[in-house]
C-alpha cells in the first residue's frame, strides 16, 4: 500500500468513529515493513478516557503485538495533526516517520485544536495554568531511583 492509501484509511477509521459517534473525528494506522499492525481511533467519548485518542491507542495495541516498547521501524499515519500528549508517546514509542493531513489549525477552527497545551508545555513551570507543586520526598528507606540504578548496572 502506497502513503496515500494508509492515510485514507486512516481518515476513514475517524469518519466512521465520528459516525458512530464514539469519539472524536481522529484515526490512526500503524504500519511495519508494508504491513498494517494497528489501528485506533478516538475513543474518548465511548470510553470516557480523556487519554484515548486514536494514535495511542494505536501506539499501544502495536506494542502489544510486536511485543516492545520500540517501534522505532515502524511508520505512524493520523488523520490528524498529533496533539501534545500523543506526540510524546510517538517520542517514547521511537518512531521516526509520522504523516498527517489534517493540520492543527484545522483542528483549532472546528474547536479540537491543541494549540493551547502546546503553549502550557513551552512556558516555565511557575507560570503554567497547572500548578505542579514540587514536595519534599517522604523520609524513608525506600529510594526508587537508587534501586533502579543498582539493578541496571
Ligand atoms: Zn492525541
Amino acid at each position: 500500500m502506497s502513503h496515500e492509501e494508509y492515510m485514507k484509511l486512516a481518515i476513514e477509521l475517524a469518519y466512521d468513529n465520528t459516525k458512530n459517534k464514539n469519539g472524536k473525528p481522529f484515526g490512526a494506522v500503524i504500519v511495519k515493513d508494508g504491513e498494517i499492525v494497528a489501528k485506533g481511533v478516538n475513543d474518548v467519548l465511548k470510553t470516557h478516557d480523556p487519554t484515548a485518542h486514536a494514535e495511542l491507542l494505536a501506539i499501544r495495541q502495536a506494542c502489544r503485538t510486536l511485543g516492545t516498547p520500540d517501534l522505532s521501524d515502524c511508520e505512524l499515519y493520523a488523520s490528524g495533526e498529533p496533539c501534545p500528549m500523543c506526540l510524546s508517546a510517538i517520542y517514547w514509542a521511537n518512531l521516526k516517520h509520522v504523516y498527517f493531513s489534517y493540520t492543527a489549525q484545522e483542528e483549532e477552527e472546528i474547536g479540537l485544536g491543541t494549540k493551547y497545551v502546546y503553549q502550557e508545555i513551552a512556558l516555565p513551570i511557575e507560570q503554567r495554568d497547572i500548578k505542579l507543586i514540587k514536595l519534599d520526598k517522604y523520609p524513608n528507606e525506600k529510594n526508587p531511583f537508587a534501586l533502579w540504578e543498582e539493578k541496571n548496572k
